[in-house]
C-alpha cells in the first residue's frame, strides 16, 4: 500500500495538510505509437496512454489559494490569483500547476482555492509526458471541485495553453491529447491540423502482446537547437514546395517534390511525409486487428528517423537493434530524439527476455544501464474515487 501511487498522494495531503482529500484524481502518461515530428507539420500521430500515473489528492481552500505539494520536492509552493495570473510569477514545477489555474481562469472559470498533494510513477523528463499528466490530474481535480462547466473535449487545448503560456514550452497537443482522451485498450489518432481525434483499436492484450519501452538514460545532446534546426528546415521545405504544411505533399508527388531540394532537405521532407503516411498504415493494420503486422512500420519509422531526419543517438539505436534482434515486430525511438525512449512491439511473454538482451547489448558497448517497463495502452484522466 506504501508504495502504491494514490496512497502515497494520500499520504502526502495528510501529512501535509491534515484532514482528508475530497477526492483523487489521476493522470496517465503517454507514448507515441508511430508519427514522429509530424505534428508541427499539420500531419498524423497515434499515441496512447501509460498505464504508469500522476495522482492528485485535493479539497477546496475556502482562503481563494492554492497550496501544492509534490513529493519530487519537499517544498510545498502556495501561490494566489496575482501570481496565477501572470505568467511567469510561480517558477519550477509548481509551473506546471500555477498554469492549469492560470489557463482556466484566463478562459472566464471561476478556478477555487485547493490544497493538492501530488505523487507520480511517471518518469520525469524520459519523453513519457509527465509534464501532461501533471496538467491534466490538476485539471480534472479543480474541474470538480470547482463543478466548472468544461466538457473533457476542451482540456486537452487548456493543458497545452498551461504549457506553451505559462510554463513556456513550446510543445503541441499530442500530449496532452492522449493522456486526457486515451482509451484502455485502444491508440489515439490524431490529426494535428483539424485535432480531430479517433480511437483506434490496439488491444496488445487481447492478442499476446506487450510494448516494451525502453529509456536510453542517454544524455541529451543539443536537443533544443536540433530539434528548433528541424523545425525550420520543414518550414522553409513548405514555403519552397508552395504548400501550407509539408502534411500537404502528396506521397505520390513526393519524387517530383524531392527533386526541387538540397540533399539535406529533400532528406528532411522525405522523413515527414513518409512517416505521415506510416500512421495511415499503422492505423489501417490497426482497424483490420492486423496487429503484429505494423512491426515493419514501426522500424521503417526509425530507419527514417536515423537516416533521413538524423535524429537518433547511439544508444538508441543500439536499443533497437538489439530489440528486433532477440526477436521484436517491430522497434523505433519514440519522442523527439537525441535521447528518450525505444519502444518495441513482442510477444507478452518474450518481453523479459528482449529487455534481458536490450541490456545486455547496452553492456557489451559501454553505455549505462537502460530503464525497462512493458506496457498495454490505459485509460485516460479520471476521478479515482
Ligand atoms: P516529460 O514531460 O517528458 O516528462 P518535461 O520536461 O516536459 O518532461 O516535463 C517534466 C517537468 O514537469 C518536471 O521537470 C517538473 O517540472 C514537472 N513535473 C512532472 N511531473 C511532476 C510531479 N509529479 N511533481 C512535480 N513536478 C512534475
Ligand atoms: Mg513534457
Amino acid at each position: 500500500m506504501g508504495n502504491d501511487v494514490a496512497a502515497r498522494a494520500t499520504a502526502g495531503f495528510r501529512q501535509r495538510y491534515g484532514g482528508e482529500p475530497a477526492g483523487r484524481w489521476a493522470a496517465p502518461g503517454r507514448v507515441n505509437l508511430i508519427g514522429e515530428h509530424t505534428d508541427y507539420n499539420d500531419g498524423f500521430v497515434l499515441p496512447f496512454a501509460l498505464p504508469l500515473r500522476t495522482v492528485v489528492a485535493a479539497a477546496v481552500a475556502d482562503d481563494g489559494r492554492w497550496s501544492v505539494w509534490s513529493e519530487l520536492d519537499d517544498e510545498p509552493v502556495e501561490f494566489g490569483p496575482a501570481e496565477a495570473d501572470e505568467p511567469g510569477r510561480v517558477d519550477g514545477w509548481a509551473a506546471y500547476v500555477a498554469g492549469v489555474v492560470w489557463a482556466l481562469r484566463a478562459a472566464g472559470h471561476t478556478v477555487p482555492g485547493a490544497r493538492l498533494a501530488i505523487a507520480s510513477d511517471v518518469p520525469v523528463g524520459s519523453g513519457l509526458s509527465s509534464s501532461a499528466a501533471i496538467e491534466a490530474a490538476v485539471l480534472a481535480a479543480l474541474v470538480e471541485l470547482g463543478s466548472l462547466d468544461l466538457p473533457a473535449e476542451r482540456w486537452p487545448r487548456l493543458a497545452q495553453r498551461a504549457e506553451n503560456d505559462y510554463v513556456g514550452a513550446p510543445t503541441g497537443i499530442m500530449d496532452q491529447s492522449a493522456v486526457i482522451r486515451g482509451r484502455s485498450g485502444h491508440a489515439l489518432f490524431l490529426d494535428c491540423r483539424t485535432e480531430a481525434v479517433e480511437q483506434i483499436p490496439f488491444d496488445l492484450g487481447a492478442a499476446g502482446l506487450a510494448v516494451l519501452v525502453i529509456d536510453s538514460r542517454a544524455p541529451h545532446r543539443h536537443a533544443d537547437g536540433e530539434y528548433a534546426a528541424r523545425r525550420k528546415s520543414c518550414e522553409r521545405a513548405a514555403k519552397a514546395l508552395g504548400v501550407a504544411a509539408l502534411r500537404d505533399v502528396a506521397t505520390g508527388d513526393l519524387d517530383a517534390a524531392l527533386a526541387r531540394l538540397d540533399d539535406e532537405t529533400r532528406r528532411r521532407v522525405r522523413h515527414v511525409v513518409t512517416e505521415d503516411q506510416r500512421v495511415l498504415d499503422t492505423v489501417e493494420l490497426l482497424r483490420a486487428g492486423r496487429i503484429r503486422d505494423i512491426g515493419p512500420l514501426l522500424t521503417a519509422s526509425h530507419a527514417s528517423m536515423r537516416d533521413d531526419f538524423e535524429i537518433t543517438v547511439p544508444e538508441i539505436d543500439t536499443a533497437v537493434e538489439a530489440a528486433l534482434a532477440a526477436g521484436a515486430y517491430g522497434a523505433r525511438m519514440t519522442g523527439g530524439g537525441f535521447g528518450g525512449c525505444v519502444l518495441a512491439l513482442v510477444d507478452a511473454d518474450a518481453a523479459d527476455a528482449v529487455a534481458a538482451a536490450v541490456t545486455a547489448a547496452y553492456a557489451d558497448r559501454g553505455f549505462a544501464a537502460p530503464g525497462t517497463l512493458t506496457v498495454l495502452p490505459a485509460g485516460g484522466a479520471t476521478r479515482l474515487d
